[in-house]
């Protein structure tokens, strides 16, 4: 048996506790629901939150950050399970129903999914349509039609190749302002995943030449990324808005705004309503903070630009009376829902999915 790794040992114990934690909750919840029938959760609304629906999730979790991928098995599964205790409703009707100006006699569930990526089309839709469950696609205007990728896949791209051959990323690292002996205790745990979370967290001039210089170092061009990261085009998005999806701004260039420059940040957030509603010819209402991150200032620029909502990925459940600019929401993949087995676990999904 090979060694296990740092991160595989962490992964273990927060399964191992997810599968003793999970059936107590649930039945404390189950107990807690014949208490209180399903109709005294109205005005609730659970937004569920994906990014990539994949077909092969063994190869994407090891080419992609694997926060960001769930199989089209597994998110089946979980819009089930969601049916169960939930109806599903589309953005216009949640949000109504934040604002108190709906009720639908029991909790609501919204999908969400952010950053337009092409698989959405392939296997998420398919799914969706099936079940006949509503559903918003949040994109970044500007990368939508084209061969760029997003920064964070190209990043995640870059690290697993360095760390695969021997590339000392502690410049790098050191340049998106970690200490010396931070960047190499970073490089040390050799996680792909952690290392680009800390350069994708970075204003554009700080991450645009860390992720040309990383290129340069392993030879590396636009074409050379697996075809899995592409996002969806034009088409495909009418031909799903023509099938009834919503679709929302996710920036345009999905900088992360709280770290750029007020003119910045605005020229995104104003341009990606502006391409869509040129694009698709209807009024586009919603926004998705790119990566969660928002402050008072970018909350005002959203809603000045006529934005009537926006989602973040703080965890809470979206409720009558909250503020329509910050609805949280639960971010799922296919590890939210795994037990200690390391496959699909319905008691896990329960609690992470229910509750
Ligand atoms: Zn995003």
């Amino acid at each position: 048996m090979k060694a296990m790794t740092l991160n595989q040992i962490e992964l273990l114990g927060k399964r191992s506790l997810k599968s003793l934690v999970a059936p107590l909750s649930w039945g404390w919840a189950e107990t807690r629901k014949s208490w209180h029938p399903a109709s005294n959760n109205d005005g609730q609304v659970q937004i569920l939150a994906y990014h990539r629906i994949v077909a092969d999730i063994e190869q994407a979790e090891r080419n992609s950050i694997y926060g960001l991928v769930v199989s089209a098995k597994t998110f089946a599964r979980h819009l089930e399970l969601v049916r169960e205790s939930y109806e599903f409703v589309t953005i216009d009707q949640a949000l109504a129903i934040v604002r108190g100006e709906q009720r639908i006699g029991r909790a609501a569930a919204l999908v969400t999914m952010d950053d337009g990526y092409q698989d959405v089309y392939d296997y998420a839709w398919p799914v969706l349509k099936q079940m006949g469950v509503p559903a918003i696609v949040y994109v970044p205007t500007a990368l939508i039609g084209t061969t760029q990728l997003l920064d964070h896949d190209r990043l995640f791209w870059l690290v697993l190749k360095a760390l695969e051959g021997g590339l000392d990323l502690r410049e790098p690292i050191e340049a998106a302002g970690l200490s010396p002996e931070r960047a190499a205790r970073l490089c040390a745990t050799r996680d792909a995943a952690r290392v680009t979370d800390q350069l994708n967290y970075q204003p554009l001039a700080v991450r645009q030449p860390i992720l040309e210089s990383l290129e340069a170092a392993l030879a590396l061009g636009p074409t050379d990324y697996p075809s899995h990261y592409r996002l969806l085009d034009w088409a495909m998005i009418r031909e799903m808005v023509d099938g009834g999806i919503a679709f929302g701004a996710h920036s345009d260039r999905h900088l992360i705004l709280t770290l750029e420059s007020e003119v910045s940040a605005e020229r995104e957030i104003r341009r990606s309503k502006r391409v869509l509603e040129e694009q698709l010819n209807c009024p586009i209402r919603h926004f998705a903070y790119p990566n969660g991150y928002y402050n008072e200032a970018i909350r005002q620029m959203v809603e000045q630009a006529g934005f009537v909502s926006a989602t973040t990925t703080e965890r809470a459940l979206a409720k009558c009376g909250d503020a329509p600019f910050a609805l949280g929401r639960i971010s799922l993949c296919e590890e939210s829902t795994r037990g200690i087995s390391g496959r699909f676990s319905e008691a896990v999904a329960r609690l992470r999915l229910t509750v």
